[in-house]
């Protein structure tokens, strides 16, 4: 894509007019079906929406017209987040043919700085996986950029795995539940930035857990990353769990200045080096860390006892219950797929969910439903929420005295399709050990590219206190 892959450069070549933002656009899309007939990244492809909107930005820009920040920047949007007349279907067939009639709030403050949506990207199911293997029916499956009997990660594989195939320029919109957009970062080798929990509005994101969903920027760098937080963050009337805090210049922490990390300190969490961790994986991490103790940043072991081990029971009753409520409107009436009335009202919407839901996509409603009960609220889901807290506090205490917590992204090396199959839903679930804690807390964490062994990627997690994702883009900034 004559040389430009980067953004911020993208950028100014489109502002003063080395690039016509129409062929580059072209050229993107006709890349993306290419990858995509051999690695399924996206659901749909804008093709014709894309260049439309490509052409109108070239004509303004040529009559010196006012343009947004992001004039030209081609961006994938993960396919449970709302794109307005743009099938969106969260990976599932209960939302076929579903095209929003408006945009999420992340999408229009994209769009508003005239960004291009070239495509929705797949995703497991509702976000229902770590592998992205769990996608709805008649999806198809995206494949690791590097070797293609394996997995992406998940949920946002499709979003990663562009993100690290395209040659050009671009970002990606991913959101996370339980590690949804770190998880496939790490296995991708890209960034990956799920902010604090409120910081980014929810409006037009179809639910998986509410209290734990977040939108963040999936990208080749860390400015890109930066950027588009800048874009996105902020107060949304539209949206109650939004924070009203002050916008940040998140690109301000990478500015030369603050790349010195002389003054900061990091927690390396000792439970996330042990047992079921594999040695390449702990090997690679350790090695990041070395450097960054190289450039000055003091690192000191620490623990969380009560996050590793009950963060993954508590994370997965919280998330299916809130999930099963979530998913309780696709009864094919109002919402979800329209199937021929037969029968009664229990009859119809059995079938049409029986029908159109994949396998785990019903567990974890069957799951949800089970630990909401009356009778059994109490017991699990009002428990899960209770651990919670003290989940929350256990980082609190730790971010007293750390500015960030160091552990691998995820336990293993993108295992093969042949190799999940053989794991138990529990073993599954075990893949998030390192993700669920900080979602469960809405602390702020970066996955960074930590290096390759055999030519498969190594992913560190670096997680940070409340609104502090500056401090994460400038630890990993400081890394060189
Ligand atoms: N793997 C976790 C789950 O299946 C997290 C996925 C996500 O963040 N959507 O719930």
């Amino acid at each position: 894509m004559e040389g430009i892959t980067r953004v911020k450069q993208y950028l100014e070549f489109v502002r003063n007019e080395t690039v016509s933002v129409e062929e580059y656009t072209a050229r993107a899309i006709d890349e993306s079906r290419k990858i995509n007939s051999e690695h399924n990244y996206f659901n749909i492809i804008t093709e014709s929406s894309s260049l439309e909107q490509a052409r109108e930005i070239d004509k303004k820009i040529k009559a010196n017209k006012k343009v947004g920040k992001l004039a030209g920047l081609l961006v994938s949007v993960k396919d449970c987040i709302s794109v307005k007349g743009v099938e969106s279907r969260a990976g599932s067939r209960i939302l076929d043919n579903y095209r929003p009639l408006f945009d999420a709030t992340a999408v229009a403050r994209l769009r508003k700085e005239d960004a291009i949506i070239i495509g929705k990207t797949s995703q497991d199911e509702f976000g229902f996986g770590s592998f992205n293997a769990n996608v709805g029916v008649d999806f198809k499956i995206p494949l690791n950029p590097f070797d293609r009997e394996r997995v992406t990660g998940g949920s946002s594989g499709g979003s990663c795995g562009i993100t690290q195939k395209a040659s050009f320029a671009h970002v990606s919109l991913g959101e996370s539940t339980g590690g949804s957009i770190v998880a496939p970062a790490a296995f991708c080798s890209v960034y990956g930035l799920c902010p604090t929990y409120g910081r980014v509005s929810r409006y037009g994101m179809m639910d998986y857990g509410s209290s734990l969903d977040k939108i963040g920027p999936i990208t080749k760098d860390l400015y890109e990353s930066a950027l588009i937080m800048e874009i996105i963050s902020g107060y949304d009337a539209n949206e109650s769990t939004t924070l009203n805090v002050p916008n940040e210049e998140h690109s301000k922490y990478l500015e030369n200045g603050n790349r010195k990390i002389r003054d900061m300190k990091v927690g390396v969490v000792k439970e996330a080096f042990g047992a079921g961790v594999s040695e390449e994986v702990r090997n690679l991490v350790w090695e990041n860390i070395t450097e960054l103790q190289n450039q000055g940043v003091e690192a000191e072991e620490v623990s969380l006892p009560l996050t590793m081990q009950y963060s993954i029971p508590a994370y997965y009753l919280l998330a299916v219950s809130e999930a099963s409520t979530n998913l309780a409107m696709y009864c094919g009436m109002r919402y979800g797929k329209h199937e021929k009335l037969e029968g009664n009202f229990n009859e119809y919407f059995s079938e049409v969910r029986s029908r159109n839901f994949g396998a785990e996509a019903k567990r974890r409603i069957i799951l949800g439903t089970f630990a909401r009960m009356s009778g059994y609220r109490d017991a699990y889901y009002i428990r899960a929420a209770k651990v919670r807290t003290l989940i929350i506090n256990e980082y609190k205490r730790l971010f007293k005295k750390f500015d960030a917590l160091v552990t691998p992204t995820m336990p293993i090396l993108p295992p093969k399709f042949a190799e999940i199959e053989k794991l138990t839903p529990l073993q599954n679930y075990m893949m998030d050990i390192m993700t669920v804690g900080p979602n469960l807390a809405g602390m702020p964490h970066l996955n960074v590219p930590a290096g390759f062994e055999n030519g498969l990627p190594v992913g560190m997690l670096l997680v940070g206190d409340h609104l502090q994702e500056g401090k994460l883009l400038r630890l990993a900034n400081g890394i060189y």
